[in-house]
């Protein structure tokens, strides 16, 4: 039997800076998560170990992100599991903070702010989630005083603007996309799939399928993508969809007719009370179609 060692657990400031020191003698990969671990995260602890010496996940259900109207007090916790996932991926360190030790005088006064790319998608049905996700990731990047860090393109808008954060106002680091995982079905991994009843799981599934049979077009272009995942979307009334759209993946703004190149095919709806995420980067052109994630040569 292979020999598993736990992860240190660090639930304060006081305590993670010395367990952060005994990790100098090689690069730190920090994932960052807010719990309910699953398949997900677990591809972005492996992909970090592949590169970094030290894997070091931070779980903090950050409130600042959350909207009066949303989730937060619902939101799945399994502290016990997550630890067992983060065994089993040999992870090295757990900054697990409460919201008191992120904030430890309330709410923070200075944010950051995503700006116009944060009004956008996402942005529109959740106002300042954004300026929340970067102020706690701003945060998490200091303290754990990552060399390398890993986000999923699961959450696309998150990625863009965390990256937009490091070049815009100089942070510097180096931030690694890995693909979404699926399920075998094609649903997206997400932590709020738990709340899907089994009619829910099914209708979810509309989503995936759409991004497939637009990324099918891509050769073809921009119009006949969106119509080919319009099709498959309105086959499903039950997924109350909120937006689908072909953007450029700096801009966020709908591709013109003649663009080609690289995209972001992407999809919100409702389905039951859960409201579900989706996307896929697209080659528009020829040779074109579905890409894990964004070439390096386009993010930099
Ligand atoms: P969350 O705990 O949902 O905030 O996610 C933490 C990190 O895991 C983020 O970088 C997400 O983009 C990433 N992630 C969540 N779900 C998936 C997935 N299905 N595939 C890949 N990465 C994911």
């Amino acid at each position: 039997m292979s020999e598993t060692t736990l992860p240190s657990i660090a639930r304060t400031r006081a305590e993670l800076a010395p367990a952060r020191d005994r990790l100098d003698d090689g690069d730190v990969a920090v994932v960052m998560t807010m719990g309910a671990l699953h398949e997900g995260h677990a591809e972005l602890i492996r992909t970090a170990r592949t590169r970094a010496r030290h894997v070091l996940v931070t779980i903090f259900l950050n409130p600042l992100q959350f909207g009066p109207g949303e989730d937060l007090s619902k939101y799945p916790r399994t502290f016990d599991d997550d630890l067992a996932i983060c065994t089993r991926e040999g992870v090295d360190l757990v900054f697990a903070p409460t919201p008191d030790v992120m904030y430890p005088e309330g709410e923070p006064g200075v944010r950051i702010s995503a700006g116009p790319l944060g009004d956008v998608l996402e942005g529109q049905s959740r106002p300042g989630h954004f300026d929340g996700m970067l102020t706690v990731v701003a945060k998490l990047m200091h303290l754990t005083r990552g060399d390398l860090f890993y986000f999923g393109q699961k959450d696309a808008q998150q990625l863009l603007l965390v990256r937009r954060m490091s070049r815009d106002v100089d942070f510097g680091a180096t931030v690694v996309a890995v693909p979404t995982v699926r399920e075998r079905d094609g649903l997206a991994m997400s932590s709020r799939n738990t709340y899907l009843s089994e009619n829910d799981r099914q209708t979810a599934l509309v989503l995936s399928r759409a991004l497939w049979a637009g990324a099918e077009h891509a050769e073809e272009g921009p119009s006949a993508v969106r119509r080919a995942a319009r099709e498959v979307l309105v086959t499903e009334p039950l997924a109350l969809v909120d937006y689908l759209v072909l953007v450029h993946p700096d801009t966020l703004e709908e591709v013109p007719e003649w663009y080609k190149g690289e995209a972001l095919l992407a999809v919100a709806a409702k389905v039951g009370t859960t409201r579900l995420i989706d996307n896929t980067p697209v080659l528009l052109g020829p040779g074109g179609g579905a890409l894990p994630v964004f070439s390096d040569e386009r993010v930099g």
